[in-house]
């Protein structure tokens, strides 16, 4: 496992969990920035299969990492001896109409989620701006969308079955082995292995968005207020301009009108939509930030054309249609989950050191928020949440500009996301988390060889003496 050079040989596993043959299976990041070779690769395709793998793992004395679509920033999901996917333990197991609760197996991409729950009238309460995710990754890393009233996906779990180093399940909810499913739902797979999940969901919405321009120093005067006020709320900074490009959506029961102004907002063709999300939010930026990564120079005068080609908009779609777009553009990326109340003045500084250090930033700051929780390892957990994210084009080095903007973001008490580029370990995470401690007891009695990891969740969570 190497954040750019791991080697290794690899053997295929095939669905039956068997070894099939000596075909390398390279591991890659959606950014390709991580890299790893596991001698095994398996895709399992029931939980016997599973149990069979991960018992052999054991007795091997190997390491195991589960992947999900691999869209996490750091090497979290990579491995080095045995890496399994869950994308065959996919869909629904039951489903709790009454409760509107949803138990799904671990490796449903989320992007699959809404054709599963269209037959019983139900969504995911929230969702974050893309959907290839396994809905085990999501949950285990705390993924998240933006809105004060809304928790990200740990939030809404009620219940998990988790996978032990010997290959048995439990279940897990808040009447049965409660403190274990309490800090399981934010775990970065190092528990063990989540073969099932329960979500609450809500009825079906659809959302009406507004997509606006405003000035910089006039939204962060008002930030608070925009956020309040909101269902959903973000805002997209490009560097070297004056102005933000501002994505307010309000939920609206499907077939109802919008209220006030709203109400003109027509059910927006799918196909516009898609052309918008390509060619504007997809097509432009590409181009921006081609040039920008060979002219750097130009960056500024980029980003200001870009801010003025977007234009005022509003149209109305499904909620998971309006929440999620494409990102065809490649980039690393950090974000951290600030106090609620600080985002502001962290956005200003940052501001301030991108102009002081003359850099040129091709890639937009983006701001969101979400309602505090009580997951002990969620990135939002007791306090109201401000989300920072910055982004560099994969082609572009990160590293100057996130080490100083994660200075800042650090000294305002930020927590990173733990599926995104940081330099965060036990020590620094102790103080940010006022359940780590009990976290990482539980880790070590569930798993106490820790099989279930590797060098970079072994600096995160303070494991020692495994040598890979
Ligand atoms: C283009 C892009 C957009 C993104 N947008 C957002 C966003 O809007 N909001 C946000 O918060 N994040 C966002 N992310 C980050 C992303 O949601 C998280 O990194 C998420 O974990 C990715 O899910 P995955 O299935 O790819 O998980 P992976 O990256 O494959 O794995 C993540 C972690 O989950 C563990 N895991 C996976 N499956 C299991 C399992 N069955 N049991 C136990 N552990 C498991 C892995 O071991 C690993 O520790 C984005 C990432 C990209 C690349």
């Amino acid at each position: 496992m190497s954040a750019r050079n791991g080697i290794g040989r690899a053997r295929r596993v095939g669905r039956t969990g068997q070894v099939g043959g000596s075909n390398r299976q390279a591991f890659r990041n959606w950014s390709g920035h991580v890299h790893a070779h596991p001698h095994t690769f398996a895709s399992p395709a029931s939980a016997e299969d599973l149990s069979e793998i991960v018992t052999r793992a054991a007795a091997d004395g190997d390491r195991l990492r589960i992947v999900g679509a691999g869209h996490s920033f750091t090497p979290v999901a990579a491995g080095d001896d045995v890496m399994v996917n869950l994308d065959a333990l996919s869909g629904i197991v039951a489903v709790d109409e009454a409760g509107q609760r949803v138990r799904f197996h671990a490796g449903t991409r989320l992007r699959d989620i809404p054709a599963l729950l269209e037959p019983y009238g139900l969504a995911l309460t929230n969702q974050g701006d893309v959907n290839p995710q396994s809905l085990a990754g999501a949950i285990s890393t705390s993924t998240h969308g933006t809105g004060l009233g809304f928790t990200g996906f740990a939030g809404t779990v009620t219940g998990l079955t988790l996978m032990g180093p010997d290959g048995q399940v439990r279940n897990l909810s808040a009447t049965t082995e409660p403190e274990t499913f309490d800090l399981a739902r934010v775990s970065l797979g190092v528990l063990g292995v989540i073969t099932e999940v329960e979500l609450q969901c809500v009825p079906a919405f659809d959302l009406i968005a507004e997509e606006k321009v405003a000035g910089f120093d006039e939204l962060l005067d008002g930030l608070e207020e925009r956020m309040r006020a909101a269902d959903h709320f973000e805002f997209y900074w490009f560097p070297h301009t004056e102005k933000v490009l501002t994505k307010t959506n309000t939920r609206v029961d499907p077939g109802q009108a919008g209220p006030g102004r709203l109400a003109e907002a027509g059910v927006r063709n799918r196909w516009l939509t898609l052309l918008d999300k390509e060619v504007v939010e997809n097509g432009a930026l590409r181009v921006a930030v081609e040039v920008g990564a060979k002219v750097p120079g130009m960056v500024p005068s980029i980003n200001r054309l870009a801010q003025s080609v977007v234009s005022d908009r509003m149209y109305r779609a499904p909620g998971y249609d309006v929440f999620v777009t494409p990102r065809r553009v490649r980039f690393n990326e950090m974000e951290y989950a600030l106090p609620f109340a600080a985002g502001a003045a962290a956005i200003r500084e940052i501001r301030e050191v991108i102009e002081a250090k003359g850099w040129v930033i091709s890639f937009p700051l983006e701001v969101r928020c979400a309602a505090a929780d009580d997951v002990p390892l969620s990135t939002a957990t007791g306090r109201e949440t401000m989300y920072i994210a910055v982004h560099r084009f994969i082609k572009e080095d990160f590293a100057e500009y996130f080490r100083v903007v994660e200075q800042i973001l650090c000294r305002h008490g930020g927590r990173p996301h733990w599926g995104k580029i940081h330099t965060r370990t036990s020590a620094d995470l102790a103080g940010l988390y006022p359940r780590f401690d009990d976290f990482c007891e539980l880790r070590a009695r569930l798993d106490p060889e820790a099989m279930f990891g590797n060098r970079f969740t072994d600096s995160l969570f303070g494991v020692r003496g495994r040598s890979v």
